[in-house]
């Protein structure tokens, strides 16, 4: 992609209204644009990051059979009320256009587990359709008194939610640990370290839940950990304190503030209750399907990588959730021979399946395209110049490390293509 068609503008300084590192760097790398408080746009940019988010968590989520959907975000009164959660204060409700109402009856989805049960109860009959899981990756709206923190508390966010639907609790408990090592594998594929938290039950689990948590000083959790064997509590309901022996293995806990990203539930028999879900045994028997919801915030956890990877300069991100792998940039493009160099090599690099963008951007100084560079934090940096061409030579930099390399423009492509394709078979 040509840098000059993305509609981004980077600015020099950090907006006033937002200080948190995720937000001063997605709004100065032109990643996001703020609409209103907790309300952002994703450009072309940030978009991209979401996708590579959206693509992990897919592949992750396919691979222990889940089947992807897609729920409206409109939900009619009747499916919460079915729960008793009409009355829960936390979602955005409208009246449908309908002069006679006087009342809402509609709500933006905030959550989908009465809307899902609903569906499943006209396909789910018999043991043989157990287990089955299903997803989606959609929009949710919260109205939330304290949006702050940019992406990492919003009124309208991108989740993804996975449900699944099980015959008895032996089931879903074999099930929630397979969602368990998914989302470590998800995380970590984000470039993140996570630790399986314990939470609340809460009114509609059946025992306690577990949070994944990045540790990270604007998070607006607590836990109680352990470095040794990454036991974690949530602080909300632990009896541990700081200093106390790891229940597990004994050593000294500590204390963070860390980021909820992910959180995973067993339902149990709640809403098959709330909506009448049952099936059929082998031997004829009715019993009511047993459930469990699992969540990722997949634009929090955009929020909480650049938390996480940043320094003075700007973001630095992991490789799999980067908007480009390659970062090209063309100095002196004035230079007819050397412009032609660069726009060939920004094919070949296509051509060999690499993500690139190119700052073909006539009207900017090198300084000005480092740093914006920097800024933007793609992986690989290249840059094309006199100089490197007197060696027939592009200047190879990763963003995370300081050292150059001088590489021969023509095996350049061949060259970032073994690298990215031994991080990706790691
Ligand atoms: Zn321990």
């Amino acid at each position: 992609m040509l840098q000059s068609q993305l509609l981004i503008k980077t600015l020099k300084s950090a907006p006033a209204d937002e200080p948190s590192a995720n937000a001063q760097l997605l709004v100065r790398g032109g990643f996001i644009y703020k609409n209103s408080a907790g309300i952002y746009t994703y450009l072309p940019l940030g978009w991209r990051v979401l996708q590579k988010i959206s693509d992990i968590v897919r592949e992750e989520m396919n691979a222990i059979g889940g089947v992807e959907l897609f729920m409206p975000a409109l939900v009619e009164k009747k499916y919460l009320e079915a729960t008793d959660r009409w009355k829960v204060e936390i979602g955005y409700k409208i009246a449908t256009n309908n002069q006679k109402l006087k009342t809402d009856n509609f709500v933006l989805g905030w959550t989908h587990e009465e809307v899902i049960t609903a569906i499943a109860k006209k396909y789910i009959s018999s043991y043989k359709d157990l287990p089955v899981a299903v997803y989606q990756i959609q929009t949710k709206f919260r109205n939330e008194p304290r949006a702050k923190s940019g992406l990492l508390r919003g009124r309208e966010f991108l989740m993804k939610d996975l449900y699944s639907f099980h015959a008895d609790e032996k089931d879903l408990f074999s099930y929630y640990e397979k969602v368990k090592k998914a989302y470590f594998k998800i995380f970590s594929r984000c470039g993140l370290k996570t630790y399986l938290t314990l939470a609340g039950g809460g009114y509609f689990t059946i025992s306690n839940t577990h949070e994944f948590q990045v540790l990270a000083p604007v998070g607006e959790d607590t836990i109680i950990y352990c470095k040794k064997c990454k036991y974690a509590e949530n602080i909300e309901i632990s009896k541990l304190n700081e200093g106390d022996d790891c229940p597990k293995c004994a050593s000294s806990l500590a204390k963070s503030n860390a980021i909820e990203v992910g959180n995973i539930f067993p339902l149990g028999t709640k809403y098959s209750e709330a909506f009448d879900l049952e099936y059929q045994t082998k031997s004829g028997e009715k019993k009511l399907v047993v459930m469990g919801s699992y969540g990722i915030g997949i634009s929090r956890l955009m929020a909480a990588i650049v938390e996480v990877y940043h320094d003075e300069y700007g973001i630095i991100w992991p490789k799999e959730v980067a908007p480009f792998r390659a970062h090209l940039i063309g100095l002196e493009t004035q230079n007819q021979k050397l412009r032609t160099t660069a726009e060939k090599l920004y094919k070949d690099l296509q051509k060999s399946g690499i993500e690139v963008l190119y700052d073909d951007r006539g009207d900017k100084t090198p300084g000005e395209k480092f740093a914006d560079a920097d800024l933007i934090g793609i992986p690989y940096r290249i840059v094309v110049s006199d100089k490197t061409l007197k060696y027939h030579s592009a200047e190879l930099k990763l963003r995370s490390a300081k050292m150059t390399k001088l590489i021969r423009i023509r095996h350049l492509p061949q060259f970032l293509k073994s690298k990215i394709k031994n991080q990706k078979s790691k």
